[in-house]
């Protein structure tokens, strides 16, 4: 252990601030979005089963509900532009910009260059939840996806149904392209109805059972046409273990809603960032 300096208690007395105050972030309409969500119809459904994943396509101005079904399960999610593979959710800028965990009102931004939101959850079951005594909360964007590598680096194990190899299974099908093709764009995930945090001592990563009970769901407006790729985790409700059959595992079911077509009115697309790319050059 190193001496500390002289000056130690009061270097470690600075106020912290905010690295990315979000007072000019620009703002989602959540009253409009509400009221198009009140005129739309269910136009699609598939389900995660249990410790696989699933595939869907949300067209720009739908919504999609993740939702509980069977026991308490957590979901990885994935998302793309349509049209664009290389834009994807930026689970890291995400979460600079909104915390660690992410609500009603908050958005999954895209990667660079693009880096606008992709999509905007508008209702949470579990927002009551907040932050725990033990610093933990729900739908973490701090956790990366359960990996096979990860497992062989720790365990020397070679286990298939970690939410990684899930997501590349259901992106090569979704696609019709082989998973060696599928597994570069199968990226760091929102974990849905995850609880975590860190613990202060340590400052590690933590999971806990999740709160989340059958009939609990995560609601989204897409901002821009979407392929969204959802693993029911292997670690089911995530109280114990991961990257094995051992936990109690359930599917988790997605819906998209579609609104009656003149109900955004006044919404449009997020535009592209308007960094100019020139990088100084
Ligand atoms: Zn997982």
């Amino acid at each position: 252990m190193c001496t500390p300096p002289m000056d130690a208690a009061d270097r470690r007395a600075i106020k912290p601030v905010i690295c990315y105050p979000t007072d000019t972030l620009p703002q989602p309409d959540l009253d409009l979005y509400r009221a198009a969500r009140a005129t739309a119809k269910k136009v699609d459904e598939v389900l995660a089963p249990a410790r696989d994943a699933a595939c869907f396509r949300v067209p720009a101005g739908s919504f999609f509900r993740i939702t509980s079904v069977g026991g308490p399960q957590v979901g990885d999610l994935n998302l793309w532009n349509a049209h664009d593979l290389r834009e994807r959710f930026y689970s890291g800028k995400t979460r600079a910009l909104h915390g660690t965990h992410i609500t009603t009102g908050e958005r999954m931004w895209s990667s660079f260059p693009q880096l606008r939101p992709m999509a905007t959850i508008i209702d949470d079951t579990l927002g009551w939840y907040g932050i725990d005594e033990f610093g933990g909360s729900v739908h973490d964007v701090i956790g990366t996806r359960c990996d096979p590598y990860t497992g062989n680096l720790l365990a020397g194990s070679q286990y298939h149904h970690c939410c990684h190899s899930n997501l590349t299974r259901a992106l090569a099908d979704h696609l019709g392209v082989s998973t060696a093709e599928a597994e570069p764009h199968v990226h760091d995930v929102l974990n849905v109805f995850m609880c975590t945090g860190f613990t202060r001592d340590t400052g590690q990563y933590f999971m806990k059972a999740s709160p989340v009970r059958p009939g609990d769901y995560l609601e989204f407006f897409a901002e821009i046409d979407l392929i969204g790729g959802l693993s029911a985790c292997p670690g089911g409700d995530c109280g114990s273990e991961h990257s094995s059959d051992t936990a109690a595992c359930h599917p988790l079911l997605v819906e998209v809603f579609t609104p009656q077509v003149d109900s955004l009115t006044g919404w449009a697309q997020p535009a592209l960032n308007g960094y100019d790319r020139s990088h100084g050059r």
